[in-house]
């Protein structure tokens, strides 16, 4: 594998996105969109693509990845003819969206574009695959139902991109990404984006690419740097109650909370509902159309809350989320990560915010040691703690009630959030 590219001298200014040789509707629809400057990884990937290079791409979250593989692939398809480009996405959701961007940068050009995903039923996707289009996004399991039944075929597909790389990793999806890339053209140009490239993409990326490029920004590791990060250690049965004292104190305007399980995320969003708080629900055990629908309200900001599992802790592009609160804690420090990369995206403002008991000591520790830094310990002002003596036990605790903690206005805990 090719080190990465040299980054560009400092008193170098980027390129804007018209000299990059993207085609003239897709700079179009970038103005329109109102992207000044390609982002970092943006400014790397998008000549590499359109030379026709294989790319690695390890980026924080949030940081404009998707526009760095669509719109070159957008300008090098152009004009409508086989199938000639595959996108893998672990999570319907993450297909959903990288289609809605392929068709709002490729409204100018003359593609056809299929989206093919579980939990909905066959007969629109088959038809979008008679009408024979140039471009599939799709997550493993659906697309192989359809190769399966013969309604497609990728001999034809010389861009392949593999999106969230250690996503389908974690979600057991690498057989059946190695089944479908078998049926690509062999000389193809290939992309895998991940925000973290241990050592078994690392193998997936020695078969399924070749001479790749790898563009490293900002670390698979590190977080957004604008998010601001709380720890909030709790008694396990005060857990609730604090969560309720925070929303309370903190100026929200949409707030993702994450739970562990999917019936965690159930009960959990009654007991919200129940105390004044309307919440949407999204998780895998719910049906596409409660999906689709859990995402849009919440989008729209009909409801302020998202009640998730770590389903929605990828790729998910939500712009307004002002706070990501981690009621439970991640158990896997790649989690952490990627559910606070729902807040602070494109350099906007977030909060991160974790209840902590004693028995997530060793999530902590590890989350540290992934991100490379202590998280600050704070204490919610005016709620009524009781401490365990677990808690009291830890080093970065205070070993009396209010000593050693920043307190919640210091943090971005602008205002008491007014009361509808
Ligand atoms: P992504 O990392 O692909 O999920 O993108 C995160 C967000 O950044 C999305 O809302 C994009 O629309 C937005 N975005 C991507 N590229 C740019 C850019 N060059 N300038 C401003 N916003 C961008």
């Amino acid at each position: 594998m090719q080190t990465p590219v040299d980054s560009k001298p400092d008193a170098v200014a980027a390129p804007s996105f018209a000299a990059m040789g993207l085609d003239p509707s897709v700079i179009q629809a970038i103005a329109d969109r109102g992207y000044d400057n390609p982002t970092p990884i943006q400014e790397e990937a998008i000549p590499l693509i359109l030379n026709g290079r294989d790319v690695i791409g390890a980026s924080q979250t949030g940081t404009g990845k998707t526009a760095a593989f669509a719109l070159p692939i957008l300008t090098r398809l152009k004009d409508h003819g086989a199938l000639r480009c595959l996108i893998l996405e672990p999570v319907r959701e993450l297909a959903q969206q990288v289609i809605d961007f392929l068709q709002s940068y490729g409204r100018g050009l003359n593609l056809r574009m299929s989206l093919l995903h579980g939990g909905v039923g066959y007969g629109r996707q088959l038809e979008e695959l008679r009408a024979g289009p140039d471009i599939v996004v799709a997550t493993p399991g659906r697309l192989l139902d359809h190769m399966g039944q013969g309604a497609v075929s990728l001999n034809k597909v010389d861009i392949l991109v593999l999106d969230e790389a250690d996503r389908m990793l974690d979600m057991g999806f690498i057989p059946d990404v190695r089944r479908i890339i078998g049926q690509c053209r062999k000389k193809r140009q290939s992309m895998l984006f991940s925000a973290t490239i241990g050592p078994e993409i690392a193998r997936i990326i020695s078969w399924a690419c070749k001479n790749p490029v790898q563009i490293a920004i900002g670390g698979g590791s590190s977080p957004a740097e604008t998010v601001n990060h709380a720890i909030y250690p709790v008694d396990d049965r005060q857990k609730f109650d604090l969560l309720l004292a925070l929303l309370e104190q903190i100026e929200f305007h949409s707030v993702i909370i994450f739970t562990r399980t999917k019936v965690g995320a159930d009960i959990f969003a009654r007991w919200l509902e129940a105390a004044g708080h309307p919440a949407v629900i999204l998780h895998s055990n719910r049906s596409q159309r409660e999906r689709d629908q859990a995402l849009r309200e919440f989008k729209s900001g009909k409801v302020e809350i998202l009640v998730a599992t770590d389903i929605v802790a990828r790729g998910i592009d939500i712009r307004t989320v002002s706070h990501v609160i981690n009621y439970d804690i991640p158990q896997h420090p790649g989690d952490y990560v990627h559910r606070i990369g729902r807040t602070g995206r494109m350099n906007n403002e977030g909060d991160a915010v974790t209840l902590y008991t004693a028995a997530d000591k060793e999530f902590l520790r590890s989350i540290e040691q992934f991100i490379g830094r202590e998280i600050e310990h704070k204490r919610l002002e005016g709620f009524d703690y009781n401490w365990s003596p677990v808690l009291e036990d830890e080093k970065t605790l205070p070993k009396r009630r209010n000593r050693g903690y920043s307190t919640a206005s210091t943090i971005n805990f602008r205002s008491k959030r007014r009361r509808r």
